[in-house]
């Protein structure tokens, strides 16, 4: 018997159930997909926002601005990377500057520091690249960038060190109550009893709770799609660049990323499939028409990947954040449109304390552990890579000549509590083929120690979920 389950390995889920291993409750977080961050929290934007946009007094106004002030520290305990590079949302006529200076007033009044409003010299000084149209900006120092996949996988990993269970390839199918015990079934017809549940499904977070509450609210998913550039463009951007917001959300962006690329996107499509992640002609081309607004300067050629997020729209306005009023012990976190990876550490912190105010008893373990280490190879001191490669010879020996990682980071990430079992798996952790090549060098060897290490047949060894396998058999 749980004291709490966590539906959805999202970010959402994945902070909420890494705040409950600090408490001395058994805890477990359940995934339907075969590995954690495989919904939306792996395709987004990846932007920790300041706050200045949500509405004062909604739920997501509260939460992005507590959220982002915890970010930092929380990458340094997790070793996740993460940089406050500041954003500018751009003006380019009278509209605009009237918007922008509704944001300022707004922001303010919804706690951000350090916002400023600035005149075109200011901002083209802060840019050099930006188009000759661009009348002034508000700057907010606060805005920051990370690791959206690492950062979720990284909270798993630490909630399983402090003693929470994390289950992949575990799809709730119904949900049942009787009395104070809640009993979820699996799809492998698996049973698991628990005293509360957390639905942070993401899109599908309705379905869920529908198993067991009335109907009271829908998700509709909202696609964005985005290219992501080669380094050779990273350097277009120093900070995050933001057009004026509009009611279909923030707008086409240009980022740098903390690896170093340059992420131009995303575009907004009301959507029925909630499975639909495709990349279309249009949709790119949307975004490169759009994009063109805030810099000419990007050269597309330089496109190593394109890819599509689905946005967990509700019809509220404001993220779902509440006890069921009929089914007592039901929470749902849900309808976690942008800025809910900015507000998933706040989030998770009032959901703990909602449960507590539930009748949830808890107290806090001396034993928790904050810190997760990861090695990064290439980021070392010379001395401690050498030291490094006497003690594990596998770190000497790159296996991604794009992202140079050594096949001791590859088998650290399939050996590490929830580890990769997937190609996609390997490199969400620790980077192989996500350079310029996209694995088209270092797919094999990926594959190859996959193999080895799981003790499976190569032919085995799947791209990113069950049966997409990527080998059909030997040839000779
Ligand atoms: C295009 C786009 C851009 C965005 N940009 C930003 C940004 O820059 N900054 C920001 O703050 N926010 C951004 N967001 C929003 C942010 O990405 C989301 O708020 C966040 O990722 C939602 O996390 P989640 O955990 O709720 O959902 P998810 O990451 O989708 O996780 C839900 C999980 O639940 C699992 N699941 C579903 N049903 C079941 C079941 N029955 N049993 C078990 N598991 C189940 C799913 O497989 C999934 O892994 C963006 C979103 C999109 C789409």
């Amino acid at each position: 018997m749980y004291d709490v389950v966590v539906i959805g390995a999202g970010v959402i889920g994945a902070s909420i159930f890494r705040e409950l291993t600090k408490y001395n409750l058994k805890v477990v977080v359940l995934e339907k997909e075969i590995d954690v961050a495989m919904g939306t929290s792996r395709a987004n934007s990846a932007i920790i926002h300041a706050g200045y946009d949500p509405e004062e007094g909604t739920l997501m106004a509260k939460y992005n601005v507590w959220g982002s002030e915890l970010f930092e520290e929380l990458c340094k305990d997790l070793s996740v990377p993460y940089k406050k590079n500041g954003s500018l949302v751009l003006g380019f006529n009278d509209e605009d500057m009237i918007t922008l200076e509704a944001l300022y007033k707004n922001g303010n009044k919804n706690g951000v520091k350090g916002l400023a409003l600035l005149s075109r010299e200011e901002t083209i000084k802060k840019e050099p690249n930006l188009s000759e149209k661009v009348r002034g900006a508000l700057f907010a120092p606060t805005g920051a960038i990370v690791g959206p996949f690492e950062y979720t996988i990284a909270l798993i990993e630490n909630g399983v060190m402090n003693g929470g269970e994390a289950r992949t390839s575990s799809e709730v199918i119904a949900i049942d109550k009787k009395e104070d015990v809640f009993t979820l079934t699996l799809k492998d017809k698996t049973k698991l009893e628990c005293s509360y549940v957390i639905n942070a499904a993401g899109v599908y977070a309705d379905k869920v709770h529908n198993m067991i509450c009335e109907e009271t609210y829908r998700i509709m998913p909202r696609r964005g799609q985005y290219y992501v550039m080669d380094k050779s463009q990273g350097d277009i951007a120093a900070h995050t660049l933001f057009q004026c917001p509009s009611k279909k959300g923030k707008g086409v962006l240009v980022t740098p990323t903390v690896h170093g690329n340059l992420l131009v996107g995303p575009n907004s499509e009301d959507i029925e499939d909630k499975e639909d992640l495709s990349v279309t002609n249009e949709g790119l081309d949307a975004i490169k028409d759009a994009a063109k607004r805030t810099t000419d300067k990007i050269n597309y050629r330089e496109t190593i990947r394109s890819f599509s997020g689905l946005r967990a729209l509700s019809d509220r306005e404001d993220f779902i954040i509440e006890e069921d009023k009929k089914v007592k012990g039901f929470i749902d976190a849900a309808g976690m449109k942008s800025p809910g990876l900015s507000a998933a550490p706040a989030i998770a912190l009032g959901v703990v304390d909602l449960l507590q105010k539930k009748g949830l008893k808890a107290c806090l373990k001396a034993t928790f552990n904050p810190k997760r280490e990861q090695i990064r190879f290439m980021e070392l001191p010379q001395e401690e890579k050498q030291a490094l490669i006497k003690k594990d010879h596998r770190y000497g020996r790159i296996i991604c000549r794009c992202e140079n990682v050594t096949e001791g980071e590859i088998v650290d990430s399939i050996k590490r509590p929830v580890g990769a079992t997937t190609v996609d798996a390997v490199k969400r952790r620790c980077r192989p083929g996500m350079g310029r090549c996209q694995g088209g060098f270092c797919g094999p060897r990926v594959q190859e120690i996959l193999a080895r290490e799981l003790h499976l047949e190569l032919q085995d060894i799947v791209l990113d979920r069950d049966h997409a396998y990527i080998l059909t058999g030997k040839t000779k």
